[in-house]
């Protein structure tokens, strides 16, 4: 299959974002697969807007992103307010959620990689039985030693996935993914923040209801305020200030 063509997309606040369909994604998954090389996608929420602001690093990661889709009622939010024109919401939950879905009939081995010992494996267990094809190849937890990050890469490299989820938050996911996509040999890399922990049940989703109104990342920080949800919490003021202050 051809790689396909760049698609239409908007700028808010200087960061891309790709109006991009769920269905329209999975096409690009299933192209950038049968490429055999490395694409990573991003899913842009509001705090992922300012750490684009605030670090370079991050933002040269974000801008050589093959696909940068909408996560999250705050970039919803801000598109209609500044008359933007509001691309589809396609977040880091749901999207990995469908790759698991679709990884035995299409064959992509999918590897979870990130969160609190146990949870990676929790969530594949949870996965497997929620999609009892699922083609999970293998799992591991997000914490280790610096100087171990090139042994951890070559034993994911080992089980040769297709899709990496990498669920360690933002910017560590992107930064592990730059530096790492070659070693791993994936050919799709996603950051998926607290994804594995939804998945593995540790962390509850929001009622359906918060989820429609767009208050799912405040029931996430309130079920469980750690520093990095509290950092996370207090760009939202800032996100939302930098909107209506926009001429
Ligand atoms: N995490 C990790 N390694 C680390 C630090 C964090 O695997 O060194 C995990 C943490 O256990 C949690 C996830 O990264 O599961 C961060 O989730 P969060 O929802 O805060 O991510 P973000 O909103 O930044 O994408």
């Amino acid at each position: 299959m051809a790689e396909l063509p760049p698609r239409e997309s908007i700028t808010l606040h200087g960061m891309r974002i790709d109006r991009v369909t769920m269905e329209g994604t999975l096409e690009c998954v299933a192209s950038y697969i049968a490429s055999g090389r490395p694409h990573h996608i991003v899913t842009a929420d509001a705090s992922m807007v300012m750490t684009y602001r605030e670090d370079k690093e991050f933002a040269a990661i974000v801008d050589q992103a093959a696909l940068i889709t909408s996560d999250g009622a705050g970039v919803l939010w801000a598109c209609k307010r500044l008359n933007l024109p509001v691309p589809p919401k396609v977040s880091g939950v749901d999207l990995s959620a469908m790759l698991v879905e679709l990884s035995g009939k299409k064959g992509w081995r999918v590897f979870f990689f990130g969160g609190a010992p146990g949870v990676a494996e929790a969530a594949a267990q949870k996965m497997r039985e929620r999609f009892p094809d699922a083609n999970i190849c293998g799992f591991r937890d997000g914490y280790y030693k610096p100087d171990e990050e090139n042994t951890v890469a070559e034993q994911i490299a080992a089980t040769k996935p297709d899709i990496l989820l990498v669920a360690m938050g933002i910017p560590r996911q992107e930064k592990f993914i730059l530096r790492q996509k070659e070693r791993v040999g994936a050919k799709v890399y996603i950051g998926v923040g607290g994804t594995l922990d939804v998945f593995s049940g540790t962390v509850k989703r929001a009622p359906v209801w918060m989820q429609r109104s767009g208050l799912e990342w405040f029931y996430r920080i309130a079920s469980n305020p750690n520093a990095a949800r509290l950092k996370k919490l207090a760009a939202l003021p800032r996100f939302a200030l930098l909107t209506l202050t926009k001429k």
